[in-house]
């Protein structure tokens, strides 16, 4: 989009969101609802079905058709000021129309009412059940335990990740990104693979379900592990349960599992010595003179190197969760009143310094990094945390759950893999909470202490702590 067509999207994004919330809200579709939850004849599925729409019509209801237009209006204007501040690099550009942002979640989390604490109202509608009360525990043990393992390897002997950073002709990295998402499974009769800056899964219905990836001429780490990562979030949306396409329970179970099934594939298998085994010499071929004489040993050290960075997206599989604890200390604050937009940018900063130990030069590579506030996405970043903490669990689950699932990645062959995903997860679409699900896969609820044992068993071999 040009940068001046933003106020018309803006307004026809708006009156559609208002549309949208009409119908969604009429009292003919909630007097519909109420009648067939009403009914005994109903199947399980049909019965869930039920439940979930009448608990988004619940949902909606609490908003009103003014309301939900001014969010959409105040996203548009959000995403404007925060291209023109990241373009100054000046986050007063930004501060003003983050504020209303920020007054707009507020309303919005009492409308939907909350018990404990404003958060709680917002989380619902990514990760629904979870809570401060939750999350708070979970980030406890990312604060307490991931700090001292990256500590300890910043003493150890860094590695040398150089073989990455070398000049990797555009044309033959995208090739070799279409390699990997035919390996792991993604069927491209129902997707296509495109460039952006910033990479996203995109599904107009499970046969059609787009991923984008991005290139750096100078970095190969960026296409390989964008497209493993949004393949893994289109083999979720290819798979979910096609008789209920169009259904709630046709959809995904939330964000966490969504961001689990990218995670398992990016992290635990695409970062894994058996997955490179096997495809590494395929690699090898595509850039002879850059990776010839780079042993597989050596890359697998190389994509696994562990360092403090500022940008969250291109963070290791370690310090990515102290990214994100940030971002939740900070949005728990804002929405609370405890932090006022003004000062967000000295906390910010404070924060980096305090876990990561480095202070960003300036706002482009500190607070202006994210488009979510602008969308008014409070309450997200969490998910991509719990994403990886499923995606382990869900992943130790599997290597117990089928023998010889180590071999299969060795060689390749994911279709058991893929069938045990479809058969636990994706089917299983919305019928679920994160909660219930990861019960039903694992037997118990989620537990981060087997992510942690993952990393530090990982981290402290590539190390040789
Ligand atoms: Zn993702």
């Amino acid at each position: 989009m040009p940068p001046k067509g933003f106020m018309a999207r803006g307004q026809q994004l708006a009156t559609l969101a208002a549309l949208a919330h009409e119908l969604l809200t009429g009292d003919a579709y909630g007097a519909m609802l109420h009648e067939l939850a009403g009914r005994g004849d109903l199947s399980e599925t049909q019965a869930r079905n039920i439940v979930l729409s009448l608990k988004d019509y619940g949902k909606a209801k609490r908003l009103s058709a003014p309301f939900v237009a001014d969010l959409a209006r105040q996203s548009s204007h959000c995403y404007d000021r925060w291209i023109a501040a990241r373009r100054a690099n000046d986050f007063k550009i930004f501060e003003e129309s983050l504020q209303r942002m920020v007054a707009l979640k507020q309303e919005q989390a009492s409308l939907y009412g909350y018990d404990a604490h404003p958060y709680d109202g917002l989380l619902d509608e990514y990760e629904s059940g979870a809570t401060v009360a939750f999350l708070d525990g979970v980030f406890a043990r990312v604060r307490e335990e991931l700090p001292p393992l990256i500590a300890q390897i910043g003493q150890a002997k860094p590695i040398d990740d150089r073989c990455f950073y070398q000049m990797f002709p555009r044309e033959r990295q995208f090739a070799f990104s279409l390699e990997l998402l035919g390996w792991i499974g993604y069927d491209f009769d129902a997707g296509r693979q495109d460039y952006s800056e910033h990479p996203f899964t995109t599904s107009f219905g499970m046969s059609d379900v787009r991923v984008t990836t991005r290139v750096d001429e100078h970095n190969l780490s960026a296409v390989i592990w964008s497209s493993i990562h949004e393949g893994g979030h289109a083999l979720y949306e290819q798979g979910l349960p096609e008789d209920q396409e169009g259904l709630p329970v046709g959809s995904a179970a939330s964000l966490s599992i969504h961001e689990s099934q990218s995670r398992l594939w990016e992290n635990n298998i695409g970062r894994s010595l058996a997955f490179w085994q096997c495809f590494y010499p395929r690699l090898q071929a595509a850039f002879p003179e850059q990776l010839g004489a780079v042993s597989v040993d050596d890359f697998y050290r190389a994509m696994n190197r562990v360092t403090p960075s500022l940008i969250r997206t291109e963070a290791d599989e370690l310090t990515y969760h102290l990214h994100v604890l940030i971002r939740y200390e900070l949005e728990k604050q804002l929405l609370d009143g405890s932090l006022s937009v003004e000062a967000l940018p000295e906390a910010w900063n404070d924060l980096y310094e305090k876990y990561l130990g480095i202070r960003p030069p300036d706002a482009r590579q500190g607070i202006l990094q994210d488009v979510h506030w602008c969308h008014g996405s409070f309450g997200y970043f969490p998910t991509y945390s719990l994403g990886s903490f499923y995606a382990s669990q869900f992943y130790e689950h599997a290597l117990k759950a089928f023998s010889g699932l180590e071999e299969d990645i060795r060689h390749g062959h994911f279709e058991r893999f893929l069938h045990w995903l479809r058969d636990k997860i994706h089917r299983r679409g919305r019928r679920y909470d994160s909660d219930t699900l990861c019960h039903l896969v694992t037997g118990k609820g989620l537990d981060i202490s087997v992510f942690l044992h993952y990393a530090k068993e990982k981290y402290r071999a590539l190390y040789e702590l």
